[in-house]
């Protein structure tokens, strides 16, 4: 039987951890989660609404979304395996006043421990980084209640998600260090649904969300051709 912690890879971990002291900086690597954090956070909260609501956010790194969700009213759990992004996270929420509960943990091993504890669950441009993506899903489908609302986002896997991606973030634009995103890690929406559904989930909804390099901004967006949110529910 597998670890848990064999769906960690290690190196996607120590990119992370490296960086991590920069995470609150806008201007910093993490400028584009800062850029899209107030549309995820809707696009969350129009769904399922956030106040009252037990919220695990899986692979929450330095806690831009976890943060964003406790100032809605969740009662939220952030869990990521990087040291140096949850230390980041427990210092800033003292900064900004919201309680987030940090645990060093894997999706699979919260979902041993904690099964249907969870009424929400998110696990945000995370399941690029897994060599598993399929197991962590499946986890978080654990986490939920029958009927919870399980948020995923990643990017899309075809020719323009790495022109896009991989060449235009990281080499022309430089909105991200070379090397952030490795292109057969990506997922395609047909991938992602694939596992949720045999996971007990259902999709909801995909939407797109693109970023306009003119205007520097990012919009969500039917087009799924590269970055997208899915939202699913668990069966009843
Ligand atoms: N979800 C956050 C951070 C995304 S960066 C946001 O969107 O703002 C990806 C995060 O996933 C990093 O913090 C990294 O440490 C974490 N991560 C990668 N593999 C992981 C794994 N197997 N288990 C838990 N966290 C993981």
């Amino acid at each position: 039987m597998a670890q848990a912690n064999d769906n960690v890879d290690q190196a996607e971990i120590s990119k992370f951890e490296e960086l991590a002291s920069r995470w609150w900086d806008p201007g910093s690597e993490f400028k584009p989660l800062h850029d899209i954090n107030p549309l995820r956070l809707g696009y969350i909260d129009a769904r399922a609404p956030l106040e009252g609501r037990r919220v695990i956010d899986v692979g929450c790194g330095g806690g831009l979304l976890s943060e964003g969700m406790a100032a809605l009213g969740a009662e939220v759990t952030g869990i990521d395996m990087g040291e140096a992004p949850l230390s980041v996270a427990r210092l800033h929420q003292h900064e900004s006043g919201v309680a987030v509960d940090y645990q060093l943990k894997t999706a699979e091993q919260m979902a041993a421990e904690q099964p249907a504890a969870y009424s929400v669950c998110t696990c945000m441009e995370m399941l690029e980084h897994v060599p598993e993506p399929a197991s962590v899903i499946r986890a978080c489908a654990e986490l939920v209640t029958p009927g919870g609302d399980v948020f995923f986002s990643t990017i899309n896997r075809n020719p323009k998600a790495y022109l896009l991606a991989i060449v235009g973030a990281e080499y022309v634009l430089r909105l991200l260090p070379r090397g952030t995103h490795e292109y057969a890690r990506f997922i395609r929406p047909s991938e992602l649904e694939r596992w949720a559904r045999v996971a007990g989930l259902r999709l909801q909804e995909l939407t797109g969300m693109s970023y306009n390099p003119l205007t520097a901004r990012y919009r969500l967006e039917r087009n799924v051709d590269v970055n997208y949110l899915a939202w699913f529910k668990k069966a009843d």
